[in-house]
């Protein structure tokens, strides 16, 4: 059995956006899945869109989402080069053959001619097709005339798409396209078709928007006698709406954007699977791993998928939950990275229970810093908070401190544990004439200094006997 071989092809025009690391992913699965390999290709044949640096931020994205390719700039291949830029030879070398089969010749008209017969199929009103066009006679080429290829008369196509089923196409949708153009450099209709070729591609994974030029592809491959690979079109990704296709005006893009959001790699790529793909279960969350199991093509849907920034967000959380029950390292690193916090903040003892505690009272980033805080960095004791807003009671506030600071100063440090620091406070609360509601909450604003906090009892045994009395104590003083 031949081994898949997928490739992602950009072209280093800009950022890398959602959609095209959507594609990547999906060709990286397939081939990562069924232990084949996953190329990279870089199609900068268009000098004048060229970017400068977008060659270099394709691949720090890729690499920042672990898809790692096998062949392909910097890590080289038995099919290279991997940038279309340097294998112009090779078109030269295909161009060559294509005009000596008779499927191939120099375009002799001038911009200006060229217009003409645009403007006459105007005034006739029918469709411009150059193929109308072609000149009687060869002429020689010098690599720096427009080079087109001779499309077949009468010919329609048929093909089938792993997505989208069995699609065809009419003669009529033939035009005589350009192969290479003036300044040297070939098309993509041509490079690609040449390169996927060479490098063996099985499947060719990418955007609706190339559907229909498929039979200009499947024409050209049937001139060059060249195997059609496997096709699948993966559906469009809309705004949240629905309605278009997704937008700088839809909020952030490109992966530039959601690393400075602080979107785990984690999540953006399981965001980005789920574009348009399902296991055909409820199913949510999934790790790396699970999608390499769980990921099929046939699985892919053919109309467009919403993208919908709130569930990203949520996703976020959900992986940033697994990190902080499995990872703390790799926590420190992120939240020295997004937050406020520094690195020395985060160095506790305990920061594993810190952050599993701090974590049961959040659902987002936001949320986990402010309970982090608690622990980490406190807010300067509100009085307000304590009177006002939990109890109008001052006395019974300042009664309800001072024997909780007598009772908790009773367990030794061995005994400082949640368990039995509840059951010590609430037997003092029984015996007290203290209302419950008022007398916890009292204690968990006064340790907490907010007003969510995680459980109170194992808030006190992770902040230890010496933190939890003196806070305590702090605010028993500017109570009196
Ligand atoms: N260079 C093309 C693009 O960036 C690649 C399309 C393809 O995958 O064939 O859209």
């Amino acid at each position: 059995m031949t081994k898949i071989r997928t490739r992602f092809a950009p072209s280093p025009t800009g950022d890398l956006h959602v959609g095209g690391l959507r594609t990547a992913l999906f060709a990286w699965l397939l081939a990562k899945q069924n232990d084949g390999q996953f190329i990279l290709r870089i199609e900068d044949t268009d000098k004048q869109r060229e970017e400068v640096g977008s060659l270099e931020q394709i691949q720090e994205s890729l690499k920042w989402l672990g898809l790692d390719w096998d062949e392909g700039p910097t890590v080289g291949g038995d099919h290279g080069p991997y940038l279309q830029s340097e294998r112009l030879e090779i078109y030269h070398e295909f161009a060559e053959k294509l005009i000596t089969a008779g499927h191939a010749y120099v375009d002799p008209y001038t911009k200006e001619e060229l217009e003409a017969f645009r403007n006459q199929a105007k005034a006739d009103k029918s469709p411009f097709l150059f193929r109308n066009h072609r000149p009687d006679q060869s002429i020689s080429w010098d690599k720096k005339q427009t080079l087109r290829f001779r499309v077949p008369k009468l010919k329609s196509y048929e093909w089938s798409d792993l997505v989208r089923g069995q699609l065809s196409a009419g003669e009529e949708a033939l035009d005589d396209f350009v192969l290479i153009k003036a300044d040297g450099y070939p098309t993509y209709n041509f490079a690609h078709v040449v390169d996927d070729h060479l490098m063996n591609i099985t499947h060719v994974i990418r955007g609706e928007e190339f559907i229909a030029s498929v039979p200009k592809f499947l024409s050209l491959m049937d001139a060059l006698e060249i195997e059609r690979p496997l096709f699948a079109t993966v559906p469009p990704i809309l705004g949240k709406s629905g309605g278009k296709k997704l937008s700088k005006r839809d909020g952030a893009t490109s992966v530039a954007e959601y690393q400075e959001q602080g979107i785990l790699s984690e999540s953006l790529l399981n965001y980005l699977a789920s574009l348009g793909w399902n296991d055909g279960t409820e199913q949510e969350v999934f790790s790396r791993e699970e999608l390499l199991n769980k990921f099929s093509l046939s699985r892919v849907q053919s109309s467009g998928a919403r993208f919908d920034h709130e569930k990203l967000q949520w996703l976020n959380w959900q992986h940033l939950k697994i990190l902080i029950d499995s990872n703390p390292k790799k926590l420190v690193e992120f939240l020295d990275t997004h937050t406020d916090f520094t690195k020395s903040q985060l160095s506790l003892e305990n920061f594993d229970q810190v952050s599993i505690l701090a974590s049961t009272k959040a659902s987002s980033l936001e949320e986990f810093s402010k309970q982090l805080a608690i622990f980490i960095d406190p807010n300067e004791l509100d009085i307000k908070l304590l009177i006002n807003d939990l109890s109008p009671d001052k006395d019974q506030i300042i009664k309800t401190l001072s024997s909780s600071i007598t009772a908790l100063e009773q367990l030794s440090g061995a005994e400082f544990k949640a368990e039995l620091i509840q059951s010590k406070l609430k037997e003092l609360q029984d015996e007290s004439d203290l209302d419950p509601r008022g007398f916890f909450s009292s204690l968990r604003a006064a340790i907490s200094r907010s007003k969510v906090s995680p459980s109170l009892f194992e808030m006190l045994e992770v902040l230890g006997p010496q933190v939890s009395l003196s806070r305590l104590k702090q605010t028993l003083d500017q109570l009196q």
